[in-house]
């Protein structure tokens, strides 16, 4: 985060994706990727973990023409929109509407990229937003909701899942969070996307000031939510039975 501060170029580092790869127990292969935005924290490593793991990369146009740019075969991308369906693996996806939370009232690296780059992004801005998405995945008679957060007046358009992983890193999300599990009517919500951005991936999993999450638990239970609500540390592996 200190380069993504300072705007200094920022660079994947294959044995970084290496050794997280091997903490997360990650298998040998990948049958997709789902990426919400193009937002650097979400989509700057996709293409150094496709490389290694193969699968396609499910995305907006501005976040696949930015794998692209980082040296992604087409072949592997899907260009997308809400309403598209996919089969992956064993799994059918189906790509939702989204909307991105605002940081002190306002939207990070706002735009969409609409041709070819011409050059590989290097800086944080230069991975700019594109249209946000969602996802509902369904396996083996689960549905799993996937989004990183959202906007008060904009709830999932999906309802009665097995596992929602909902974003509440910042202020508009956990405003949202209440509705968005009643929408949802999840039976497991897994909490994402507040983790401090700052420290080191060794120091464990620790939320962001700006995170809130007593807030969070305190809105589950004083609203009698639906759904038990889990955060997950760094590396675990959560199997749905
Ligand atoms: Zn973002």
């Amino acid at each position: 985060m200190r380069e993504v501060v300072l705007n200094a170029p920022v660079t994947s580092s294959p044995a970084i994706v290496r050794n997280v790869a091997e903490m997360a127990a990650i298998p040998r292969s990948i049958d997709g990727f789902l990426v919400t935005h193009a937002h650097f924290d979400h989509l700057f490593e996709v293409p150094a973990m496709q490389r290694q793991f193969g699968g396609i990369v499910i995305g907006s146009k501005t976040a696949t023409l930015l794998s692209e740019a980082s040296g992604m075969s087409r072949r592997s991308l899907r260009p997308s929109l809400p309403g598209k369906i996919y089969r992956v693996g064993k799994a059918k996806v189906r790509v939702l509407d989204a909307a991105h939370d605002k940081v002190l009232g306002r939207i990070s690296y706002p735009g969409l990229i609409d041709e070819a780059l011409p050059t590989p992004p290097s800086r944080a801005k230069d991975w700019k937003i594109g249209v946000p998405l969602a996802y509902i995945i369904e396996i083996e008679g689960q549905r799993i909701y996937i989004e990183s957060g959202g906007t008060p007046g904009f709830l999932p358009p999906v309802s009665d899942v097995d596992v929602a992983t909902i974003g509440v890193a910042v202020k508009g999300s956990q405003k949202r969070y209440a509705d968005a599990v009643r929408q949802l009517n999840p039976e497991l919500i897994i909490a994402s996307h507040q983790d401090n951005f700052f420290l080191p991936l060794s120091s464990g999993f620790q939320f962001s000031v700006l995170s809130n999450f007593p807030r969070v638990i305190a809105t589950h239970e004083s609203e009698a939510l639906p759904g038990k609500l889990v955060v997950m540390d760094y590396f675990h592996t959560l199997e749905l039975k």
